[in-house]
């Protein structure tokens, strides 16, 4: 009988349990089956969108902090939407992480989150952060920033994205495409700034400025830049820090060739965004879920979450040492809760299509 419990418990999911007497089968598996269930209970099923080393001590000190095990499925930014939304209500995943609130709208149009209500969420993330009804929560925030060629823009040439589409900047700015989250979340935010009229006039504008046609990520339009094939892109700050702090000589020259303006300190403040999480409609360990986002939005992880990605915290007073992002200085950020830019991703569309941006 021994024999038979060892090799149960070594092969729990093995089907010739079936061949063993009755008796024994019932009580082995079921101490099988209950200390299986126990593992699932203390776990969090995270699937990612994310890719950074620090996630690494992130997931870490969750289960150093609450035992909670973490369990992570990474993929890439839109595989993860599909890949859940085809998982359907089997789906084993309990949080999802990604970036852009554009991106975190397609998931919650997807009907992919339940609401969650958490004091410690509310009280921790500024409300223009996260999603009104809990779907989503933001635990970083990057800036759409401008970047010019040092050499052939002066300071104070250019402060605002209103600016991007003056007469002055023709043949001068280069931009990525339309399709590409990051600029319908811009347009998003000008749509609601301007009124829908102004933010095509802008649309319209800034196409007609454009030195080549949008092609690349906004690494390329840095680099751009910085080669002189145009003298203003945006781009989020991130990408600057990378450059800057990477340990490429030919990277590093790239940044040092840049100059960073926050646009519209003067008024509305410059475009956030932010990397987010959410829980899962069909989380089946929901309360862990909770937990580990109310352990992203603790002061530890917050360092580990923005500074992966050379991003900022969300909650207020932490801190990275990040001597790039320090270098940049304060900013007024758009106070704009980021959901109305998911909300207006359609109209975004469209009106890039207006104005044929590719
Ligand atoms: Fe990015």
């Amino acid at each position: 009988m021994r024999v038979h419990i060892i090799w149960l418990t070594l092969s729990p999911k093995c089907h010739m349990t079936v061949s063993i007497s009755k008796k024994i089968a019932v009580g082995v598996l079921g101490l099988v089956v209950a200390g299986v269930a126990a593992s699932q209970e203390n776990a969090v099923n995270v699937y990612s969108g994310r890719h950074y080393q620090t996630d690494e001590a992130l997931y870490a000190g969750f289960t150093k902090a609450t035992g909670i095990k973490v369990n992570r499925i990474e993929a890439g930014e839109d595989a993860i939407i599909e890949r859940i939304r085809n998982e359907g209500a089997r789906s084993p995943a309990d949080v999802m992480i990604t970036v852009d609130a554009g991106r975190l709208w397609r998931a919650e149009q997807a009907g992919l989150f339940q609401p969650v209500k958490s004091a410690t969420l509310e009280k921790r993330i500024p409300e223009s952060l996260r999603h009104p009804e809990g779907r989503w929560f933001g635990f970083s925030t990057r800036a759409r920033v401008i970047a010019y060629n040092k050499a052939r823009v002066k300071p104070g040439e250019i402060t605002s994205y209103e600016g991007l589409a003056e007469p002055k900047g023709n043949g001068r700015v280069c931009m990525r495409s339309s399709t590409n989250v990051y600029n319908l979340s811009l347009m998003g935010a000008l749509i609601d700034h301007l009124g829908e009229a102004r933010a095509e006039a802008w649309a319209k504008g800034v196409h007609a400025n454009l030195a080549q046609e949008p092609k690349g990520g906004d690494t390329d339009q840095l680099k751009a830049v910085a080669a002189g094939l145009c003298d203003v892109t945006v781009s989020n700050q991130y990408y600057y820090a990378r450059l800057a702090r990477s340990s490429k000589p030919d990277e590093k020259q790239v940044a040092a060739g840049l100059g960073i303006v926050f646009p519209n300190q003067a008024s509305w403040g410059t475009h956030v965004n932010i990397s987010g999480a959410g829980v899962l409609k069909h989380a089946p360990h929901r309360d862990a879920a909770v937990k580990f986002l109310e352990y992203l939005a603790s002061d530890e992880a917050q360092r580990y979450f923005a500074d992966g990605n050379n991003e900022w915290p969300v909650v207020r007073d932490v801190k990275v040492d990040n001597a790039v992002l320090n270098a940049l200085g304060d900013f007024k950020a758009d106070r704009l809760n980021v959901a109305v830019l998911g909300r207006n991703q359609p109209t975004s569309q469209k009106i890039y299509d207006r104005v044929a941006w590719k």
